[in-house]
């Protein structure tokens, strides 16, 4: 079925009372109907819920809509989306192998290669995201894994699918994508050939900023590796938040469209303003790599980033004159929030490593939430003024 089908008409099939309604199985486990049924299904000799740390009937639902979504054969749910990004790579990756990545991660997968992976002996390298013809030279004999984020966050570059899906089957490496900024509405990575597609799904998959889960999404030979890592290293995604996640993944498409229809007359909006250096969106064409973007994404995302004039106090400022919209890190809400990296998330590193993750002093992300547009774009006017004021 298509899109918005698939995501509403997926359901936990073993309904006892005839609810319309999946509900919530919270039990940590199930029971066999006899030794002989134990022994079969601990041997995977037939299928069936054991213990919620393996599957559960709401994590099974979940994650079966995700690789509907996604168009992937199977799947792996976890608590958060960092869990996801850890165990879709601890789970492959040895002692000696290299990564390949994007520079311009979210910070904590970030800190996964540079802090935590080097204590077990496995490293990285940062590709330039605006010299793709320099990509294939930077690949190693152990280079086992290709990582990347697209659109990044919060600079909003595009990364090409298709160029690094060819590249990594070429060479016989997994092809590893977090899909979280764009979700499989917008952008479905598994076309371009990724192994792999990770998911935090705490953002505009919950979409209401409830909930922290994270998803693993591939190929059945790469999922099934990582399931046996999973299943005893114990990420699990709880009952309660894959109910939660599930429901949301209903409304997913009508989100996305308002999401994006809102960032779409935002980014415009603001384009022309003079109190900005610089306004970011995807499906703009001043964006430097607009093409791109319209190839491989269906709308533009609901993110938009800004350079605020006047450096880090203009940032500041521009946040502490908001009236209507939150300063959280989250994203993806209904509602719009805001977030000035070079204060808070991005704080530590120097000028010039923020510069090469596309952070300038005054960038600003917004995440354009479901408000009435004109709500949104009076509250960011009348901060800009005091700004410029
Ligand atoms: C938030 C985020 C993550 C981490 O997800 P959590 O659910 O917070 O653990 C990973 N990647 C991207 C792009 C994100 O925005």
């Amino acid at each position: 079925m298509n899109f918005e089908t698939d995501a509403i008409r997926t359901q936990t099939e073993n309904a006892l009372h005839r609810e319309h309604s999946s509900p919530i199985y919270l039990t940590s486990s199930f029971t066999f109907a006899s030794a002989e049924e134990a022994r079969a299904m601990f041997n995977d000799e037939i299928p069936g819920n054991i213990y919620s740390r393996y599957s559960n009937p709401n994590t099974d639902e979940f994650i079966t809509k995700m690789c509907q979504l996604e168009g992937t054969e199977d799947g792996i749910s976890t608590a958060t989306g960092m869990s996801a990004m850890f165990t879709s790579m601890s789970a492959l990756l040895k002692q000696g192998d290299h990564v390949l990545a994007s520079r311009a991660l979210f910070g904590s997968t970030h800190q996964l290669f540079t802090t935590i992976f080097p204590k077990w002996g496995i490293e990285h390298s940062y590709f330039n995201l605006h010299r793709p013809e320099k990509w294939e030279s930077m690949i190693q004999e152990n280079t086992k894994m290709i990582f990347v984020e697209t659109p990044s966050n919060p600079g909003l570059d595009i990364v090409d699918l298709e160029l690094l899906g060819k590249l990594a089957k070429d060479r016989g490496i997994i092809f590893n994508v977090d899909n979280c900024f764009a979700t499989p509405y917008l952008q479905q990575p598994a076309a371009f050939g990724a192994d792999i597609v990770t998911h935090s799904a705490t953002k505009f998959i919950d979409g209401q900023g409830r909930t922290l889960g994270g998803a693993i999404l591939g190929k059945r030979e790469v999922i099934e590796e990582i399931r046996f890592f999973a299943r005893h290293t114990g990420p699990s995604m709880s009952p309660f938040n894959a109910w939660v996640l599930s429901k949301s993944l209903e409304t997913l498409a009508v989100r996305m469209d308002r999401h994006c229809e809102n960032a779409l007359k935002l980014g415009g909006y603001l384009e022309s303003h003079d109190a900005l250096e610089q306004v970011r969106y995807p499906h703009l064409k001043s964006h430097p790599q607009y093409e791109l973007a319209k190839k491989q994404m269906k709308l533009g995302g609901g993110i938009v980033t800004f350079v605020v004039k006047g450096g880090i106090e203009g940032g500041a400022a521009f946040m502490d004159n908001l009236k209507m919209i939150s300063l959280t890190p989250n994203l993806g809400d209904t509602r719009t929030t805001v977030t000035h990296p070079a204060s808070t998330t991005h704080s530590k590193l120097t000028e010039e490593e923020r510069a090469a993750v596309g952070i300038a002093p005054g960038t600003v992300r917004i995440s354009v939430g479901l408000e009435n547009i004109n709500d949104i774009v009076e509250d960011i006017e009348q901060a800009l003024q005091k700004v410029r004021s």
